[in-house]
């Protein structure tokens, strides 16, 4: 256990090797987590993403092997998080739970990110046994039509069925997973952002993500689809604004249950997001050195500016401190795309600190 000296030296030590990274555009940083999006095949059509239009080259997608390789260089090389994601990640159960199973073997933290299409009660069991740290779920409506409006009839049935489920098992295991619902908000949902928050208390979940939405999730599409966009139910406007708002101080009272991932600047930016469009300040966002993204065939992608590399063209650390990085580095500091997406982090001492104090409780 670390004195709490040792933990503001660690947050101190990080903040400014972020800055100086940065600023120098060079990484003296690692990425504080690594994602493999392991498949885009989805069973869903859900309305919010744009993934499922993709056509998969299955034949193309990493083998189990591949990824156990590179599983054990990012440990090598000092990685101690990893997330898998999809597409629906659970297309490829088995090899997700031998991941899983094979990270937290190495002492590393290993997330799981799924609609839960998949999650029936024996593939809770195995994942709890890999030792998951997190099952992130995502919910997007407390209403039953309002959940399946988005993601397709029969799936909040299925969500609800499987959080109950996991919620018994954790404690028949006693295990430490995290469980966790991430909503994706929208002008479908925004009203039920509360009741979500009630629904994951009542069904005894730990976490509660809240997720603004992105206009195009591929990252593919200029900003003529984006003004499109602004104009749809999707997005949030006019009076709306106000009553999120309002929504969002009384989730930043919420906070104080601990039950809230989101940072108090989160949720009070988020009416700021959705009022400001395009002109919503990006800040300085650091994704380039905290976040490193790989694709089902081993693209290394942050959010379609490059690199265009292969994890097949090198050494992982060579790739991460190449010239093609560093031109992506470049592109990230110039990105004016409107963002407040979960991965994305801005330079800002004030937010960090802020965010650093809210995860030990001493702010909320
Ligand atoms: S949001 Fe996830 S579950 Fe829904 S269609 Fe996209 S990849 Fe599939
Ligand atoms: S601001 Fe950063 S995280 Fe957001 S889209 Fe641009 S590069 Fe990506």
């Amino acid at each position: 256990m670390k004195s709490l000296y040792e933990d503001i030296f660690t947050f101190l030590k990080d903040y400014f090797a972020n800055y100086l990274s940065y600023n120098l555009n060079y990484p003296f940083i690692k990425p504080w987590r690594v994602n493999f999006d392991i498949t885009h095949r989805c069973p869903l059509r859900c309305k919010t993403c744009s993934v499922w239009k993709k056509n998969p080259e299955v034949d193309e997608e990493l083998s189990l092997e591949e990824l156990k390789k590179l599983l054990e260089k990012m440990k090598e090389w000092g990685v101690d998080h990893v997330s898998f994601a999809g597409g629906e990640t659970l297309v490829r159960k088995n090899d997700v739970i031998e991941l899983i199973s094979l990270a937290s073997s190495m002492n590393m933290r290993a997330d799981l990110i799924t609609s839960g299409y998949f999650l029936d009660k024996k593939t809770c069991e195995r994942l709890l046994k890999a030792k998951v740290s997190k099952i992130s779920i995502s919910l997007d409506g407390a209403k039953r039509e309002t959940h399946d409006f988005i993601r397709g009839r029969g799936n909040y049935d299925k969500v609800i069925r499987t959080a109950k489920n996991l919620v018994s098992l954790k404690a028949e295991f006693k295990s430490n997973v995290e469980l966790e619902f991430t909503t994706v908000v929208t002008g479908y949902n925004f009203r039920e952002l509360i009741d979500i928050f009630n629904l994951m208390q009542d069904l005894g979940f730990d976490y509660v993500n809240y997720q603004v939405i992105t206009p195009d999730n591929t990252f593919t599409k200029g900003l003529e689809y984006y003004r499109d966009f602004y104009e749809s139910n999707f997005w949030i406007n006019g009076n709306d604004l106000n009553l999120l708002k309002r929504i969002a101080l009384k989730l930043v009272k919420l906070k104080k249950t601990g039950k809230i991932r989101n940072t108090r600047d989160y949720l009070l930016m988020m009416p700021k997001y959705f009022e400001k469009k395009e002109k919503f300040n990006v800040g300085k966002c650091i994704v380039g050195f905290s976040y490193l993204n790989i694709d089902p065939y081993g693209n290394i992608s942050v959010c379609g500016l490059g690199p265009n590399l292969n994890v097949n063209d090198g050494n992982i650390n060579n790739l991460w401190n190449s010239k093609e990085y560093k031109k992506t580095r470049f592109k990230i500091k110039r990105c004016k795309r409107p963002c407040l997406m979960l991965c994305y982090e801005r330079l800002d001492f004030k937010i960090l600190f802020k965010a650093w104090l809210e995860l030990r409780g001493w702010l909320s």
